[in-house]
């Protein structure tokens, strides 16, 4: 059984439409079947992480001033064809899904965690210093598509914001032309900022959780540097106990659950009965701010959530 059952991000990207959500749910849970994705944490072993890294520099660093996973990449230092030339596109795409996996599995929970509130989405910062958009090939072209289409599908409304850093006059040209044809909830998601871009990030991002190539106090030393270092809550070995603790006893709650009014955000739920704190702020992505106490999650008096519920038992009865 799936790990994570967030129903919520699945019913916002298709608009509450329950149809749509019902429908790209279960090629959800289809395409997780036919990847073997729910035991991909333990079955896949990537041997070329090291060379991929070098080709293709990326990794969580950190947490933003809210506690999402803070997540980099250096576009601007890839090689698209020795990237290709060290690796698959089938095997980077299963280690791909594998990151998202272990993001939910352990990177939402321990920063859950860690700021007492739930986190169920990352803030993401693109480097395209130096990027040649014209070395990017079909075959790199290629991987992004299919990367979208698989973030798309099956991980839906887990980017909470998105800053590209380093950004040229052509490229944010491009930006404000592309703007006009994207979803808005989308693009507004998305910052493209140039050079001085340190003082727009310092406003949601510690300068002690950047490296240093992006203008922060941090190198990671001792890890190879800051893309390696993998440096956050879920490193934090008190934290993961919980986690881990909840992992094993994640079959009995979630039997328990399924007769429960709410589906979403499971996990913490079910988590803070081991934490010292009953309430919990959703720090989703289009969340007010609300409080909502996760034992009497019965305050959302929206009608979409009234029907995102039933939809959710409706479900947890037939899937279960
Ligand atoms: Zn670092």
């Amino acid at each position: 059984m799936m790990k994570h059952k967030s129903l919520r991000r699945f019913l916002k990207a298709r608009k509450f439409d329950l149809d749509k959500t019902a429908h790209m749910w279960a090629e959800m849970l289809n395409w997780r079947k036919d990847n073997g994705v729910d035991s991909i944490t333990q079955d896949f072993v990537y041997d070329e992480y090291e060379l991929v890294q070098r080709y293709y520099p990326h990794g969580f660093h950190g947490v933003d001033k809210e506690g999402r996973p803070l997540y980099i990449e250096r576009l601007g230092k890839a090689e698209p064809s020795k990237l290709m030339s060290v690796t698959t596109v089938e095997r980077f795409l299963k280690y791909h899904v594998q990151g998202f996996e272990k993001t939910f599995k352990e990177k939402f929970p321990a920063c859950s965690i860690a700021v007492k509130k739930h986190i169920c989405s990352t803030t993401t910062i693109l480097d395209v210093h130096g990027v040649n958009w014209m070395s990017f090939g079909k075959v790199a072209h290629d991987l992004v598509m299919r990367i979208q289409k698989i973030d798309g599908d099956n991980y839906p409304e887990t980017l909470h914001q998105m800053f590209i850093v380093n950004a040229g006059n052509g490229f944010k040209l491009l930006w404000n032309t592309a703007k006009g044809f994207l979803d808005p909830r989308t693009t507004a998601k998305i910052h493209v900022l140039g050079h001085k871009f340190l003082n727009r990030l310092s406003e949601v991002i510690d300068p002690s959780q950047l490296p240093e190539f992006l203008g922060g106090t941090c190198l990671c030393p001792n890890e190879g540097g800051c893309l390696r270092s993998d440096k956050g809550p879920w490193n934090e070995p008190e934290i993961m106990k919980l986690v881990h603790a909840f992992y094993v006893g994640e079959a009995f709650y979630s039997r328990k659950i399924s007769s429960s009014s709410d589906c979403d955000d499971l996990e913490i739920k079910s988590a803070s009965s081991k934490v010292p704190t009953r309430g919990i702020i959703s720090a989703d992505s289009e969340s007010d701010g609300r409080v909502c106490n996760y034992a009497a999650m019965q305050v959302m008096p929206l009608d979409a959530e009234v029907s995102m519920i039933e939809f959710c038992v409706y479900l947890f009865l037939n899937m279960i």
